[in-house]
């Protein structure tokens, strides 16, 4: 079974994912871990984000590991970089590193392989869409950009940075506008996907309702 979860940024994805991969013994795939470990890589190796041949090059050739545990260790030629791709200036790199189609078509190529033969929970933007249509419960996570802008203050002060409220805010509404209408696999919500606003809701109440929809659904497939 594969379960997709979309969303924009700071809509709790990767947090809720991760709990329902752990609770059904799933794997878990961060694509958007994927996305940003170009991005840093780019930055480091001076390869421009508007390069997508280039992008997809070094996507082939870096072996970009995804390593489960508490938080996903990241690692592109055996070097540990999970640290620094959650950092704002790779935040705002990873938008147009992502744009393009080269790239695009590498990475999905890889996440693909990644969920092939196993059970597994994959979130990102374009799961449901692209990655895979077929994947037997689909999930839209959202929430207002304000309670997605607190969210993501909470885990920057843990990091000790010191952007406020106000730029967090800018910064997630511009990247939901770049990755909404960007040409290439742009986030929107699947056709089947079920919408989830998990502006009122505690981390176990959305969990709580994915589990709900992959018991429905494995019943659905026994019938
Ligand atoms: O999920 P996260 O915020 O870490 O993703 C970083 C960026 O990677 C997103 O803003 C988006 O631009 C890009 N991304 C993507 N497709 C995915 C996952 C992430 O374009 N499947």
């Amino acid at each position: 079974m594969k379960i997709a979860i979309d969303g924009p940024a700071g809509a709790g994805k990767s947090t809720v994912a991760k709990m329902v991969a752990v609770k059904l013994g799933y794997l878990y795939i961060d694509t958007g871990a994927m996305y940003r470990a170009i991005a840093w890589l780019a930055r480091a190796q001076n390869v421009s984000p508007q390069n997508g041949p280039a992008l997809a090059e070094l996507a082939r050739n870096c072996n970009l590991t995804l390593k489960p545990g508490a938080a996903t260790g990241v690692f592109v030629h055996n070097q540990d970089i999970s640290t620094d791709i959650r950092l704002p200036e790779i935040s705002e790199l990873v938008g147009p590193v992502s744009a393009q189609k080269e790239l695009r078509e590498e990475l999905v190529k890889q996440q693909q392989a990644m969920a092939h033969a196993v059970d597994a929970v994959l979130d990102g933007r374009d799961i449901g869409t692209v990655v895979l249509p077929d994947a037997e419960v689909k999930v839209f996570l959202t929430a207002s950009p304000e309670v997605r802008a607190h969210r993501r203050l909470k885990d920057i002060q843990k990091m000790g940075l010191p952007d406020t409220f106000d730029q967090i805010l800018k910064a997630i509404v511009e990247r939901d506008h770049k990755d909404s209408t960007r040409a290439e696999s742009p986030l929107r919500q699947a056709d089947d996907a079920v919408k989830v606003d998990t502006d009122t809701m505690s981390i176990d109440q959305v969990v709580e309702t994915i589990l709900l929809l992959c018991a429905k659904c494995e019943k659905t497939i026994r019938i």
